[in-house]
């Protein structure tokens, strides 16, 4: 009866609030020189009544940033308000909660994968990548077989146990040619896992890659929402064959990865809330999230950078959402700052994906300007991380770090009613910063 009773108090003293802090901000918005006097005084009278109650934003997110730590969900309303309204207090929270979450799953593990990155052409035209069809000044190479074997073994010597073989929709590269491709690295290297990422491909063919030893497939999604993907990409690639990818890859048995990027053109808040939900829907194995970086040779090189910050919060609900989810502090954070990667980390990220491509390609996948590559041999790339990774608490043991299932108590879907209505203002300072 006692918590019922307090359990009541607390939302209606958050809804008390909620609402007094909405109200002084739209009449402050309101008044205009001619309208002084009697509404300034009711509009200080409310303001102070608002500060009364001390922290009042600190607390509504708070609350939130916990239910979504024990239910593992929000609402659509409550997804934006916390996307839209976080300032440091907030954040620091939330990443403190989603390192606790990672290091309840994860202990103090942080996974390598080794990427390859096995050619730059491309069949596909997306309009944010710098090694799309329409980029003429790329410079195109493919690796050879025998060059992704020799990756495989330096990594492998250096303590890799999983390599992701990422290139664009290069058509060189026939099922039957990433099949030997497979078997070839398997029977080199049993003890290490295999993830794909090399676009859309039908059934048929995923199986294949599956059958002759794929663990794991990653696509990103890019965006959840229909109209924005197709502001994206050109009109011959569609949401709705990406997303049946995506099923099809997780009804074969692969551990799936998907994503997006923070601050893409055109994104609104409301898109990466769409994301979200999405995410929490198909409940992939792996999801990367990474700031958007322009290309000077594409036709959105003149828009704006993401967001490392919202990247950063992005990466913490996910983690709080899905906790045993394999979540990579991205190349693309590495990029926008040089603490990125370790900022990834300390905002719950587990997995670092460092480059094991020769060094005289890696400046050609260029997927974005300023890419980080230090030109490091694989070798000192890895001592560098390791000692990068001790620095925080944290070490990289000689593991395939695959995804493990847990057992869910209840039904996390079950939820209680939203606390907070929906917000009415501009929702996007993603977009306003394009
Ligand atoms: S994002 Fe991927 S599919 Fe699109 S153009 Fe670039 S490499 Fe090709």
């Amino acid at each position: 009866m006692g918590r019922t009773f307090s359990s009541f108090a607390i939302a209606f003293t958050e809804r008390l609030c909620y609402y007094i802090n909405k109200y002084y901000r739209t009449e402050f918005a309101r008044v205009r020189p001619e309208q002084e006097g009697e509404r300034i005084e009711h509009c200080i009278f409310v303001y102070y009544l608002s500060i009364l109650m001390p922290s009042h934003k600190d607390f509504f997110m708070k609350r939130l940033i916990d239910k979504l730590a024990a239910t593992q969900t929000l609402e659509k309303e409550e997804l934006l308000y916390l996307l839209s309204d976080y300032d440091d207090n907030s954040s620091e929270y939330l990443f403190a909660r989603a390192r606790d979450v990672a290091k309840q799953h994860f202990g103090d593990q942080i996974y390598l994968r080794g990427l390859i990155e096995l050619s730059n052409y491309c069949k596909c035209d997306c309009l944010y990548c710098g090694i799309r069809r329409s980029n003429k000044n790329a410079e195109r190479y493919r690796l050879t077989p025998e060059e992704v074997l020799d990756c495989c073994e330096i990594g492998h010597k250096l303590g890799f146990r999983t390599f992701v073989l990422q290139g664009g929709e290069d058509r060189h590269f026939s099922d039957d040619i990433i099949v030997s491709m497979v078997e070839s690295i398997k029977s080199a290297y049993p003890d290490s896992a295999i993830t794909l990422s090399l676009g859309e491909k039908s059934k048929a063919s995923y199986q294949r890659y599956f059958n002759a030893g794929a663990d794991r497939y990653l696509l990103r999604h890019e965006t959840a929402d229909p109209i924005h993907y197709a502001r994206l990409h050109p009109k011959s690639q569609s949401l709705q064959n990406r997303m049946k990818c995506l099923y099809d890859l997780k009804s074969i048995g692969y551990q799936v990865g998907t994503g997006f990027m923070v601050g893409s053109p055109y994104q609104t808040l409301e898109n990466l809330v769409s994301d979200l939900l999405f995410i929490q829907e198909f409940q992939p194995h792996m999801v990367g999230v990474g700031p958007f970086l322009p290309h000077h040779d594409t036709p959105f090189g003149h828009h704006v950078k993401g967001s490392m910050e919202l990247t950063l919060l992005m990466i913490a609900i996910l983690r709080l959402m899905i906790p045993n989810l394999l979540i990579p502090s991205t190349t693309a954070l590495g990029t926008i700052h040089c603490t990125g990667r370790e900022q990834g980390i300390l905002a719950g990220a587990n997995v670092i994906m460092p480059n094991l491509s020769p060094t005289n390609v890696r400046k050609k996948y260029l997927l974005y300007d300023n890419k980080i590559s230090t030109g490091q041999e694989a070798a000192e790339g890895v001592i560098d991380l390791r000692n990068r990774m001790q620095t925080l608490g944290y070490r990289i043991p000689v593991s395939r770090g695959d995804y493990r299932p847990v057992h869910q108590h209840g039904n996390t879907r079950h939820l209680s009613p939203s606390l907070y209505p929906p917000i009415e203002r501009s929702t996007s300072h993603v977009q306003s910063s394009i």
